[in-house]
């Protein structure tokens, strides 16, 4: 510990965000980082407890006392060997992890948790300023051959593990480049995709072979029913191929039949899931033409559902000039501090406002969507131009339409954010893997033979597995995963868990 006193002299230090007005005419980056002084009092506020809740509040497990006090006192190489001992892919998640661990840390009990997460965003972007992160490619090789199917931070992480071990790895991806939701779906303005672009290179260096544009078994709606998405892979490979020719194969192609809402009018134009339009921006954003782009410019767009991906799409229709973006979530709206007694170490529910909402956002609480109006005769057909909204409220469990609430609100796009069912089934099928409840590849995560599904020398993880989560836990569970591949193939492993 570096600081004994630290926690008391210095408040936490927050990083910044360039002005809205600023941010919003372009889909780059805008968090300001820490600079090295104002790491070094973040650092000095750890209290290096004797039980770190943080390390296990983090999924990755994160060693974050070490490299807190490594960065107080200086030592940033050091501090960035301890980051990259448990996390892959620090700079993914020193931008859009949550941070479940500033919600464990023991000063959030009575007063503001250490800035963890902008620590670990200084460290890497430091270290790949500096050439610390350098391929690490294994000195002997086991003439074994694992596919690793869907590119995401699952996928991804996986590869990386079991190419450090050894194995001669090849990930699929069905999109044309790598990085699963992190390249389509999460927008620029949070994660600008040459952080991807990097470590593919430094995969590749360690002996990962990218096959992009390939589907593995077929699957006519990329991503799943309801979805106007269509295949734009230029191969197809058949899961019989795959076991042929791998000793292992590892699922993680994500979750990514979305929720939908089958109210009346669903049909009509102008209504998408909010994944026919978040990865557009982000093609036009790498210099793809997209030929007739979802736009928000000059419309009244409405995004049904909460969370981060609504708050996304509420960024997104902004940067594109819509005239006025409401938000809409069914539940009634969080307190604005959690009761910390109550919840500490767990992630507590309160209200969350993102960057996006800064930037210009109606918020709508406890409201639900009975119909979609549209510009035909009969209200039922053509364009949508607005919704039927009815406020709810729950009694005794039960969610409850307020009598006399009903309203209609305009719309000229509206974007489904309701969350993700499940994986799409096809992939799971055409493999022969048991499904849990949800829809998810039944796999569990045991110490020993974690990650493996029904099917022999077929494993499971990420979201395929777990159901739509965090990229936090798609890297633990990859690295997991792989360790169980490693086990399996070879009798032993010495990759970390
Ligand atoms: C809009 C949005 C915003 C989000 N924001 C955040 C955030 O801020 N912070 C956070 O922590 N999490 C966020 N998430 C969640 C996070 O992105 C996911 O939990 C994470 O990416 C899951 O990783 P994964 O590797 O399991 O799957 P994915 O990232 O979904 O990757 C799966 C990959 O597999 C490929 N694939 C699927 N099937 C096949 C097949 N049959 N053949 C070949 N390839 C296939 C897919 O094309 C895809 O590239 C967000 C999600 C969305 C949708
Ligand atoms: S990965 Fe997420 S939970 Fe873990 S230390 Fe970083 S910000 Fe915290």
């Amino acid at each position: 510990m570096g600081k004994i006193t630290g926690f008391m002299e210095h408040e936490r230090v927050e990083e910044g965000y360039k002005p809205v007005e600023e941010r919003v005419k372009h889909y780059k980056e805008f968090v300001v980082g820490l600079d090295t002084e104002q790491a070094k009092v973040q650092g000095a506020r750890c209290m290096d407890c004797g039980t770190p809740f943080c390390n296990s509040g983090c999924p990755v497990n994160n060693i974050i006392p070490d490299f807190n006090d490594l960065v107080y006192r200086d030592d940033w190489q050091n501090a960035f060997a301890v980051l990259d001992s448990t996390n892959n892919f620090p700079e993914f998640t020193g931008r859009i992890c949550p941070a479940p661990c500033e919600a464990a840390c023991v000063l959030n009990v009575n007063d503001d948790a250490v800035g963890i997460k902008s620590l670990e965003h200084a460290i890497i972007d430091r270290a790949w300023d500096e050439g610390w992160v350098a391929p690490r490619v294994a000195k002997h090789k086991t003439g074994k051959k694992v596919a690793v199917v869907g590119s995401g931070p699952a996928g991804m992480a996986a590869a990386q593990q079991l190419a450090r071990a050894g194995h001669d790895v090849t990930l699929f991806e069905k999109n044309d480049r790598v990085g699963g939701l992190l390249r389509y779906g999460i927008p620029d303005f949070k994660m600008e995709k040459s952080h991807i672009d990097r470590r593919v290179e430094q995969m590749k260096a360690e002996g990962v072979t990218f096959r992009t544009g390939v589907m593995v078994g077929a699957a006519k709606d990329p991503l799943g029913k309801g979805s106007k998405v269509t295949n734009l892979a230029k191969e197809t490979v058949t899961p019989e191929q795959l076991q042929k020719d791998f000793d292992a194969v590892v699922l993680t192609g994500g979750a990514e039949q979305s929720r939908d809402l089958p109210a009346p009018g669903r049909d009509l134009d102008g209504i998408h899931f909010a994944m026919e339009f978040l990865p557009q921006q982000n093609r036009v954003n790498a210099g793809d033409k997209v030929k007739g782009q979802l736009r928000a410019d000059g419309k009244h767009v409405i995004v049904i559902g909460g969370g981060d991906t609504g708050s996304d799409c509420v960024g997104t229709s902004n940067r594109h000039g819509a005239v006025s973006v409401t938000q809409f979530e069914l539940m009634p709206q969080p307190p604005e501090e959690e009761n910390r007694p109550l919840t500490w170490p767990y992630w507590p529910i309160k209200l969350r406002t993102s960057s996006s909402h800064e930037e210009g956002c109606e918020r709508e609480f406890a409201i639900s969507t009975k119909e979609f109006i549209g510009d035909g005769k009969d209200g039922k057909s053509g364009k949508v131009t607005g919704l039927k909204t009815v406020r709810v409220e729950w009694k005794d469990g039960k969610m409850q339409e307020v009598p006399g609430s009903e309203q209609i609100l305009k719309a000229d796009l509206v974007l489904l954010a309701m969350g993700f069912i499940s994986p799409v089934a096809t992939v799971l099928d055409a493999f022969g893997v048991e499904k849990d409840a949800r829809g998810n590849a039944r796999a569990t995560v045991d110490f020993i033979g974690g990650y493996a599904t029904n099917v022999p020398k077929v494993f499971a993880a990420g979201d395929i597995r777990r159901g739509q989560s965090l990229v936090v836990w798609a890297i633990r569970e990859g690295r997991q995963a792989a360790r169980s591949v490693d086990e399996f193939l070879m009798g032993f492993s010495d990759l970390p868990r």
